[in-house]
């Protein structure tokens, strides 16, 4: 829910990577094909030479947002890829043979077909057992510790001395099955939990989302409470069925993108679910007086403000460290909500 902004380190093992298992051979297999695609007058990106294809793993997000939605659009390039992975499930030669191009060329979807199959092995490569301690220390580095598209959830990176245990999945922010020359795009692996990756988003891609490396979900939406009929605010300390809990965009501007989350991640729904802490964080806001911080400081006289926050309410009220705890967003949000209304 926050921008990972803190990528430097993961980036530089990626580009060690890159260097050292792309083969030669495989960029200039890529080359020709995309040219031959270019030659053909299918419109994709133009693709010149090795360096071209270098800058497709380190893209940045908005760039790799801007070619993504023009060939969202693009109709031709949609058709021919749809051909091109029919062409590619067949078996048999015989089968090729007889297979219906309909208006497209055989070369195109030949040399499309190398693209897919090229950018599919190198992904399959990055994350074969081979490169566990690579991708394991890639995701480690980023140092995000809570789902950056829910807040819900822990994405541990978990590593004995031996072993590599678990790690978050990698989401293909844009579907490699839709684009499959970002299959390996830094910018374009997004870690985040099973939950979001493989049961909610999956290939979504028709509504704008955003991108967590590019943009701040916390800076155009927050939390809020509605309380229903006539509810008060003690009714939240006592009864869960007195209140909801929604995520609404900051400004009137953002609504769409935040609606797209909000549908695509089911965080109402699923924030629903969470009314117990919700009603929690409230009582600890009327329990967080003056006093009471005095209180604990006299206990305790090195106590920094943010530790004590941090007693208060099991999570820190700083907004830079929501990637690092689920519920961090919906605490920082819920405690703005009481300042603002409540004291
Ligand atoms: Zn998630």
């Amino acid at each position: 829910m926050k921008q990972i902004v803190n990528y430097e380190e993961s980036l530089k093992v990626f580009k060690d990577y890159i260097s050292n298992n792309i083969s030669d051979n495989s960029i200039n297999e890529l080359i020709q094909a995309f040219q031959h695609i270019q030659d053909l007058e299918l419109e994709m990106f133009k693709i010149e030479n090795s360096n071209d294809i270098n800058d497709i793993f380190l893209m940045p997000p908005d760039k790799i947002r801007e070619l993504a939605n023009d060939l969202k659009k693009n109709n031709q390039y949609i058709t021919a890829l749809k051909v091109a992975k029919e062409y590619a499930k067949l078996k048999k030669e015989e089968d090729k043979q007889n297979f219906n191009f309909q208006n497209f060329q055989k070369d195109i979807i030949d040399n499309l077909s190398i693209i897919i199959k090229n950018f599919e092995t190198f992904y399959n490569n990055f994350i074969s057992s081979d490169n566990k301690n690579i991708v394991y220390s890639i995701i480690d580095k980023f140092g995000v510790r809570a789902c950056p598209y829910c807040n819900l959830n822990y994405i541990d990176v978990i590593k004995t001395e031996r072993k590599n245990v678990l790690r978050p999945a990698l989401d293909h922010f844009y579907p490699k099955s839709k684009y499959p020359f970002f299959a390996l795009s830094f910018f374009n692996l997004v870690p985040t939990c099973y939950e979001c990756n493989s049961s909610l988003k999956r290939t979504k891609d028709e509504k704008e989302l955003l991108n967590p490396f590019e943009r701040d979900f916390d800076e155009l939406a927050n939390f809020t409470i509605y309380l229903s009929g006539e509810g008060q605010l003690n009714h939240v300390l006592s009864d869960t069925s007195s209140f909801d809990i929604k995520i609404n965009s900051r400004e009137s501007l953002n609504r769409d993108i935040v609606n797209n989350q909000n549908e695509c991640f089911a965080l109402d729904i699923r924030y629903e679910y969470r009314k117990e802490e919700a009603s929690e964080i409230f009582s600890k806001c009327i329990l967080d007086t003056t006093e009471f911080r005095k209180e604990i400081k006299k206990a305790f006289p090195t106590i920094s403000t943010k530790y004590i926050e941090k007693l208060i309410y099991g999570n820190s009220l700083s907004c830079d460290d929501i990637n690092k705890r689920p519920l961090a967003k919906m605490t920082c949000d819920l405690v703005n909500f009481y300042k603002t209304n409540y004291k």
